[in-house]
């Protein structure tokens, strides 16, 4: 929980965070201390003549502008404003006669008409200068823009085209608005809320209002679609003051003695008390985190608007638009999520829509899906494991996976990014997903062709190689048991010769289909090339093998091979080399070339049986 403290500090932005924090403390403490009675203000003899013939200070108050000043349901004054001017009542000694008025619009008439003596809380225009004169600012709160969570950060407004500005109407904001941004719409509605329903029905993109006013409203009224998303120019602050008719100048001035003991700790405990912000999650799931935490910083040093926090905000803006600019325009989905176990969103991109078919706002703080269940399952720990590395490290992270979109489709993805450690904020990621599918395919079909025989579809003869050579290599690290075998098919050339070329073929075919159901899951066949096979079987002793092998000689000699009516009869012969016999170098070469003398021992042997070590031959091989 954090309360948005309202003070004057000076010094870096940290110290004046803490300072800020602190200050909140004392000012818990000494909640309940009332005013103190010696910073009455002394008034001369004819100012007190003058109020005394002035009769009742007459105030006309927004009767609905939350948190500054508004009217409960009993009648009573209340907010912010309504708390400053207590205390200016107090220790002036005077007291305020509000007249409520049943809108702002309506607050206006009265003062204008000369009804009433003050506005309470009001900036200070031209227009306003026709017939009130100001006191000195009791309050400073700077304005920021809204919009619905998926609208890209505004660095500049004037850059905006065709969007529509909703205000309420009245307000000072709105001159300055048709003023300097004559590129946007402005459309005026009746009160704060309806100013934020326009936004929520997108009858309106953006407004810009009062940060402690849209935290406020953001927040009671649960508009958890909508999100500060940029902080205006800075001479669209907040600076509220007393409006008093112009033939009061003297009025005027006693209430600024008035104001000017109003310490910056007093106006820190009055806004926390109406303004109470916990930041939810609707603010800390923007993108533009770091421009809300500029905001808050600010917010904390609202009365001395600290010179060098507006040079870094700008550099930060303009950051943030070429971000922006380029977050709109990317091919892809960018993101930024909390390291967490379901990688819970905080921002994503316009491009969420086209990856996972997912709207943005479904993904963010998993509010219907969250991201790790549109990860394969079989990746979510190969990413939970490249994160980790990525944060350990403190590199980027390059990641593939297959993602299952809103529509049951499968796709490929590649995904890059940071890890972000922020010791304040938490642990977040930053990066870009982007759609692969279509190269990963090309990349699978290429894999596919290039580690598998086109006729049999069997493993090739340089993928085996490629998988011996690794079996070898783990033998001689971990002894573990295998056998390699080349398996020949018994006078081939007559069946291409009787049958036919395609006969040959579809012989071929059909022994692949043999081979892979003789062996296991785990063992390896492949085409060494023309009718001659390799099969790489793994955990298997010189027995187990043999038995394997007589199997596949029975299981060839009974399969019906057929071609156009006419059956072919098909034996092979196979020589065989096991981990277990003595005198292996388990070298490549030799190991199939020993496979290889085998078989022709086979053949030479009368062909349908296998060879392998001759355990009785005496000192054999
Ligand atoms: P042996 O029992 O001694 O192995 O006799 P064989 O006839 O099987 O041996 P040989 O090596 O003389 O003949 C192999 C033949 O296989 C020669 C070649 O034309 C044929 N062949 C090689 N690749 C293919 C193929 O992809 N399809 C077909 N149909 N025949 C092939
Ligand atoms: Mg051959
Ligand atoms: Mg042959």
């Amino acid at each position: 929980m954090l309360r948005l403290p309202y003070g004057s500090n000076a010094g870096s932005e940290q110290s004046a965070v803490l300072k800020a924090a602190l200050l909140f403390l004392l000012v818990i403490l000494s909640a309940s201390s009332h005013a103190d009675p010696e910073r009455r203000v002394p008034l001369s003899v004819e100012e007190r003549a003058y109020l005394a013939q002035l009769g009742p200070v007459t105030v006309a108050p927004d009767p609905d502008w939350k948190p500054f000043e508004y009217i409960e349901a009993d009648g009573s004054f209340t907010g912010i404003a309504a708390d400053l001017l207590d205390l200016i009542a107090e220790r002036l000694g005077i007291e305020f006669n509000y007249v409520v008025p049943s809108d702002w619009d309506e607050a206006i008439a009265l003062s204008r008409s000369g009804q009433v003596l003050v506005l309470p809380f009001l900036n200070q225009t031209p227009a306003r200068e026709e017939w009130l004169i100001f006191t000195e600012p009791l309050f400073v709160d700077p304005n920021v823009f809204i919009t619905r969570e998926e609208h890209p950060f505004i660095a500049d407004a004037r850059s905006l085209d065709e969007r529509v500005m909703v205000l309420p109407s009245g307000t000072a904001i709105e001159e300055r608005v048709r003023r300097d941004f004559p590129n946007l719409r402005i459309v005026t509605v009746p009160s704060e809320r309806d100013v934020f329903r326009m936004l929520e029905e997108r009858k309106a993109d953006l407004t810009l209002r009062s940060l402690a006013v849209s935290a406020y409203t953001i927040r009671s009224e649960g508009w958890f679609n909508l999100r500060i998303n940029g902080q205006a120019p800075q001479q669209y602050e907040n600076r509220l003051r007393m409006g008093v008719l112009e033939t009061e100048p003297m009025l005027r001035d006693i209430l600024n003695k008035g104001i000017a003991t109003i310490t910056p700790q007093e106006r820190e405990q009055i806004a926390n008390r109406h303004i109470n912000i916990t930041v939810i999650q609707p603010f800390d799931y923007t993108y533009v985190l770091r421009i809300v935490a500029g905001i808050l910083l600010v917010v904390s040093l609202v009365l001395l608007w600290n010179y060098r926090l507006r040079q870094l905000n700008r550099a930060l803006a303009e950051s943030e638009r070429s971000k922006a600019v380029l977050l709109a325009n990317l091919p892809g989905m960018a993101y930024k999520c909390r390291f967490d176990e379901k990688w819970t969103m905080q921002f994503v991109s316009e491009g969420c829509r086209e990856l996972t078919g997912y709207e943005p706002q479904m993904l963010v703080n998993n509010r219907e899906v969250a991201f790790v269940d549109l990860i394969d399952p079989a990746y979510r720990d190969y990413c939970a494991q490249s994160w980790a590395e990525a944060r350990e490290t403190a590199q980027p992270a390059k990641l593939e996976y297959p993602i299952n979109t809103a529509d049951g489709k499968q796709k490929w993805v590649f995904e890059q990014g940071v890890v972000l450690e922020d010791a304040r904020t938490g642990t977040f990621i930053e990066g870009l997903i982007i759609d692969i599918t279509s190269r990963k395919q090309v990349e699978n079909l290429r894999y596919h062709e290039s580690t598998h025989d086109e006729l049999t579809q069997l493993f090739n003869r340089r993928y085996m190689m490629r998988r011996l050579e690794d079996v070898l290599k783990r033998h001689v690290i971990d002894r573990s048991k295998f056998s390699v075998a080349m398996i020949d098919v018994d006078h081939f050339k007559r069946i291409n010769d009787r049958h036919g070329h395609p006969a040959g073929d579809l012989v071929l075919r059909e022994m692949a289909g043999i081979l892979k159901r003789g062996f296991r899951e785990q063992d390896l066949v492949g085409r060494y090339g023309g009718e001659e096979f390799i099969v790489i079987a793994v955990k298997v002793n010189r027995e187990q093998t043999h038995r394997l092998f007589e199997r596949l000689l029975e299981m060839i000699r009974n399969h019906q091979f057929e071609y156009e009516g006419q059956s072919i009869n098909v034996t092979i012969s196979a020589g065989i080399v096991n981990s277990e016999e003595p005198g292996l170098d388990f070298k490549l070469a030799s190991m199939i070339s020993l496979a290889d003398r085998r078989l022709y021992e086979a053949k030479a042997g009368g062909r349908d049986r296998f060879s392998s070590f001759d355990m009785d031959a005496p000192g054999a091989e």
